[in-house]
């Protein structure tokens, strides 16, 4: 059931041309290719340009120098010191849980982090308990990675049982993009292992295409729904994938019909490898302008980006 696909059968699958695999895929790249069946069953056969084959792609041109794009844009190795722990912005303190994810997303600003060295042990962990429970400000956590549904249902409820006992914390938030791309993940036994709690639960998936949700998607989110459950989500925008105002659009009504909010829409992190997917700033903004024209305010993403320096994320002034 969670199976993945190596790139050869991939290509094979998908009947990517000999041509075109020699010419444009890295086989050989250092942030390996790795996609599970249930979202490459998604893709079209045969079409170079389907936008959820070029989330996962493993492209030559990602080796492409390119200025200001870094291996750590929010430099978060330099501010993760703390074991696991990022906190960064008040109030809200977020956990690089789980190392792995089921599928490597090409623009990910965390494709160099060095997740083998934030593995959570007895030890880490001790250390994240005792500073949550002296900083009383904080008053949600954030699982992040990696991507926390990897972690076990057993695992995710010990974890979630030991933050349950700090007095101040009041919401558990949970990034992942498990829901979308492998909803066979989603039953009752994880429901109950992220809920048994005092918590409020908000569960902050990514999408970046409406070809993301299927059928499959839609019926597992009345998981969430049956049990609560906030869920919100965030996309990237990314050149030919999703940067235009029918795709946008298409996405938000989509998520809004499977119960889920728009909540962020990232201007792309400049990390190394990534750069063939930036949509400029210039062009984000007139794509959002257009966009509040054609869809109620509460299916409009907030337009932001992050600038490692900053207290939270920074809203892009849209220049009315
Ligand atoms: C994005 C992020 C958060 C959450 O920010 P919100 O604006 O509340 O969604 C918290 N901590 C870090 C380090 C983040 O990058
Ligand atoms: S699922 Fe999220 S953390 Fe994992 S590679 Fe994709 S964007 Fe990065």
């Amino acid at each position: 059931m969670t199976s993945n696909y190596s790139l050869e059968e991939l290509i094979k699958k998908l009947e990517l041309s000999n041509e075109f695999v020699s010419n444009n895929i890295d086989l050989n790249s250092n942030f390996n290719f790795k996609a599970n069946k249930s979202f490459i069953s998604k893709i079209k056969k045969g079409d170079l340009k389907d936008p959820l084959l070029l989330q996962i792609l493993p492209l030559k041109k990602e080796k492409k120098k390119v200025a200001n794009y870094v291996k750590d844009p929010l430099n978060e190795v330099k501010n993760s010191t703390k074991n696991n722990l990022l906190y960064k912005y008040y109030g809200r303190a977020l956990i690089i849980i789980s190392p792995t994810c089921k599928i490597h997303c090409r623009y990910c600003f965390r494709r160099n982090f060095p997740y083998e060295n934030y593995i959570i042990n007895k030890k880490n962990w001790e250390n994240i308990f005792s500073f949550l429970s002296s900083n009383e400000e904080i008053e949600e956590v954030i699982f992040s990675g990696g991507d926390p549904l990897t972690l076990t249902n057993k695992k995710l409820k010990s974890l979630t049982k030991d933050l349950e006992t700090i007095k101040h914390l009041k919401r558990l938030r949970i990034h992942s993009r498990i829901p979308i791309i492998l909803p066979e993940r989603i039953d009752t036994n994880l429901i109950n292992s992220i809920t048994s709690t005092k918590f409020k639960t908000i569960m902050v998936v990514h999408t970046n295409h409406p070809n993301e949700i299927d059928e499959k998607v839609y019926n597992s989110n009345k998981y969430f729904k049956d049990s609560n459950i906030t869920l919100l989500n965030q996309s990237v925008l990314l050149k030919n994938i999703n940067d235009n105002v029918e795709t946008l659009k298409k996405l938000s009504e989509i998520l809004f019909e499977s119960g889920i909010l728009p909540y962020y829409l990232h201007l792309l992190d400049k990390v190394e490898g990534s750069s063939h997917f930036e949509v400029s700033e210039k062009n984000a903004k007139k794509l959002m302008r257009k966009l509040l024209e054609v869809l109620p305010g509460f299916l409009v993403p907030k337009l932001v980006k992050e600038i490692h320096s900053k207290r939270s994320k920074v809203p892009i002034d849209l220049n009315y």
